[in-house]
């Protein structure tokens, strides 16, 4: 009866579903564990009438132009005019993140962050864009002096509550996502469209499986239907021959046969203030050196919602993800050890002929929202040319 069965209807599922629907006339079926649709993008409406991510802050950003039109179909934005902007609270004071050369001037004195900006412009030029963990090895001490600040301010505290594990220790990737910029540049992406759909990212998702070749069973754990065998895919008891797109985690598929793939987790924690504002217009202040969580997001700033009385914002708390009930993996760790052990599943996947392996989950790798719709279209693109 389908063409296609879509596991996960986060962004990865529902932009692979709808090309397959669209453009090759695919029937397909979506299957999504969870009570809505949208994965870890899923917003809603609080009980005060405010807009609220459910799964944590998520801004929509990309340079990718086919991505942003094609995503556009099925939603207008609210594009940040000045780029979304982070602070963190360092020492009783905002300061911008990315550490930046504003940031350089708010924490030295002035002909102290002077001579600092002269030595950083020298050695990088105007506009580069720094890993801190590059810019620890430069053999200047006064450089290394300002590394060593960011480090200790910025990186260090952050990243053990994030990861449970020094910058050092992990993946030089995942800090290299937030660099040192040699620049007046506060804006904490660089991207040229940044911002929000602007009737919420839930209506961006019915709309892309509102198709009438996309049937969505939302409350469905597909593990009760589909069975790996080693000659195929069934579904439901039967054979099914068309194409499984899996966006879940992998070791799952396997019942974890080779052990856990480690995972870091969050727990949410929604407060509503009966205040006009909480954090003095900021949307997102990052706690770098103190506090459990990570950081505050204060809704209404950051989706630009006019609400005259109330605000409501979340902190986030991360922890080791168990697998225990409820537990949601948001992190894929990214080492040798736990590659490794991605690859022994990705293995067992490739034995099977069908099966497609989509998504943050089931490809264990740390995508933001346009990557990971320009590796959906991609998907369905290839998948449509073979048959
Ligand atoms: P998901 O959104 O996780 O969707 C996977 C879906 O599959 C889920 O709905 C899950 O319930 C379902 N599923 C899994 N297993 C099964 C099963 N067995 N049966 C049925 N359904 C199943 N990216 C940005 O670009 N900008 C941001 O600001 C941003 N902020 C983020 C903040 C946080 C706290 C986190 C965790 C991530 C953030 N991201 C952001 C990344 C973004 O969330 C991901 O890129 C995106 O969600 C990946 O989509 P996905 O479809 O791969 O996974
Ligand atoms: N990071 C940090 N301090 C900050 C912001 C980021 O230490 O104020 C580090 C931290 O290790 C984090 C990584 O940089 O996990 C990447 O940050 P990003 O905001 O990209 O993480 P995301 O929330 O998108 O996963």
């Amino acid at each position: 009866m389908y063409d296609s069965i879509v596991i996960g209807s986060g962004i990865a599922g529902s932009v692979v579903a709808r090309q397959l629907a669209e453009q090759g006339g695919r029937k397909v079926l979506v299957v999504e564990k969870r009570d809505h649709i949208g994965g870890n993008c899923y917003d809603r409406t609080d009980e005060y009438g405010i807009l609220v991510h459910e799964y944590g802050p998520h801004i929509f950003h990309t340079n990718m132009e086919d991505v942003f039109a094609w995503l556009s179909r099925f939603t207008e934005w609210t594009l940040y005019e000045n780029g979304h902007q982070v602070v963190a609270r360092v020492d009783g004071e905002l300061i911008p993140v990315p550490f930046n050369l504003n940031t350089l001037h708010m924490v030295y004195e002035k002909e102290e962050a002077d001579a600092l900006e002269a030595k950083l412009l020298e050695a990088y030029g105007e506009g580069s864009r720094v890993p801190v963990m590059e810019l620890r090895r430069h053999p200047d001490p006064q450089i290394q002096a300002i590394a060593q600040y960011i480090y200790e301010k910025i990186f260090l505290r952050y990243t053990m509550k994030q990861w449970g594990q020094t910058p050092e220790e992990i993946s030089p990737e995942v800090t290299g996502r937030v660099p040192v910029l040699i620049s007046y540049d506060n804006r904490y992406f660089q991207d040229k469209y940044q911002g929000v759909p602007k009737d919420g990212f839930l209506k961006l998702f019915e709309r892309m499986l509102d198709h009438e070749n996309i049937t969505v069973q939302t409350g469905t754990d597909a593990r009760e239907f589909l069975k790996i065998q080693k000659d195929g895919l069934v579904w439901g008891g039967q054979r099914f021959t068309g194409s499984v797109i899996y966006t879940g985690e992998l070791d799952e598929l396997y019942d974890c046969r080779y052990g856990r793939l480690a995972y870091r987790s969050l727990r949410f924690a929604f407060e509503h203030f009966a205040q006009d504002d909480f954090q003095d217009g900021h949307s997102v202040v990052n706690y770098t050196v103190s506090e459990d969580y990570t950081r505050i997001t204060e809704f209404k700033h950051l989706t630009r919602q006019e609400h005259t009385d109330g605000t409501t914002i979340i902190k986030e708390y991360p922890f080791a993800y168990t697998g225990a009930e409820g537990e949601i993996p948001y992190y894929a760790i990214l080492n040798e050890e736990n590659q490794a052990l991605y690859q022994r599943y990705k293995k067992l996947a490739e034995q099977t002929p069908g099966l497609y392996l989509l998504g943050r989950l089931a490809e264990y790798q740390y995508y933001n929202i346009d990557a990971m719709a320009k590796k959906a279209l991609r998907l369905a693109d290839s998948l449509l040319q073979e048959a």
